[in-house]
């Protein structure tokens, strides 16, 4: 049985693409492959010109750059989906940092700082951008982010990022209970590990893509494709009745314990 996904009447608004290795981006793809229309947000200027490159073969998309952690930058970017769409079906959210300080040494030497860096954009800026967005989605609209297995489990190095990973998924939880009277979706995707930007920042991330690849069960990494595949379902009507859940696409590689 095939099945097609028509996006062709919905809007969306993906918020974390680096470039064409951002999961954010294989989300995008997916959405832009469905018909969606797509709007995205981008930190900082100097990643204006990729974004730019990225989408320059879709009609129907528009950029904007937005940091999420700001404020006013968020006020702005939720009016632009207002004028671009009027309302909103898809929310991605595709962001997070912390400080490389906080990933080199031990967990128990984190900083006030660096932790407050990690938490608020890794995890609070889901909750801004839902709360910004909340006038705007329609009922039954939907909301993805992604997080990774070291919120359930100590990744060596991952240290205040996987406290992040599980405010994000507590986070996503609280959100769909808010949101549940509307129907309105919220989920997270729980990712295997992929050779992005943000993951090379992570100290020693290669040896843990290797070793992910030999102790998954199906013996390799899970894909972005295979991200954007489980987006596409979370975010059309496939996945009405699903909220609230942390949703792993890791070729099995968090069921497995450890052969070496
Ligand atoms: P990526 O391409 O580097 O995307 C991360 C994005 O977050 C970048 O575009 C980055 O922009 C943006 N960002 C950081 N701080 C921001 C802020 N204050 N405001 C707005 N944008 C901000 O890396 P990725 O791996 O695709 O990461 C996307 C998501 O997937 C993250 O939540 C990550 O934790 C998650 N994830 C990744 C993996 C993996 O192995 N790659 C596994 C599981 C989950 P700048 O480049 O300007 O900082």
């Amino acid at each position: 049985m095939s099945v097609s996904v028509d996006l062709s009447s919905k809007t969306a608004l993906v918020m974390g693409v680096a470039n064409s290795r951002s999961l954010g981006w294989a989300i995008a793809e997916q959405l832009l492959k469905a018909g969606a229309r797509v709007g995205f947000s981008y930190q900082g200027e100097r990643l204006q010109g990729e974004l730019q490159k990225l989408t320059a073969g879709y009609e129907n998309t528009w950029i904007q750059q937005a940091d999420a952690t700001n404020e006013d930058e968020m006020t702005a970017l939720f009016a632009r989906v207002k004028e671009e769409f009027g309302q909103l079906d898809i929310l991605v959210h595709s962001i997070a940092f912390a400080p490389r300080s906080a990933m080199e040494g031990r967990f128990l030497d984190t900083t006030p700082e660096d932790w407050n860096t990690a938490l608020t954009v890794s995890a609070y800026t889901l909750v801004s951008a839902a709360r910004h967005a909340e006038p705007l989605l329609r009922d039954g609209s939907s909301i993805v982010s992604l997080t990774y297995h070291a919120s359930q489990q100590v990744v060596p190095k991952y240290n205040v990022m996987g406290v992040a990973k599980a405010a994000l998924e507590a986070a996503t939880r609280y959100l769909a209970a808010d949101f549940g009277e509307r129907e309105i979706r919220v989920n997270t995707i729980s990712a295997g590990p992929m050779r992005t930007i943000a993951a090379r920042s992570i100290p020693g991330f290669g040896g843990l893509y290797d070793k992910g690849a030999r102790n998954a069960a199906f013996g390799r990494n899970a894909t972005p494709e295979e991200v954007g595949k489980l987006a596409l379902f979370l975010l059309s009507d496939l996945g009405t009745g699903v909220t609230g859940q942390t949703v792993y696409v890791d070729a099995g590689l968090s069921i497995m314990t450890v052969k070496e």
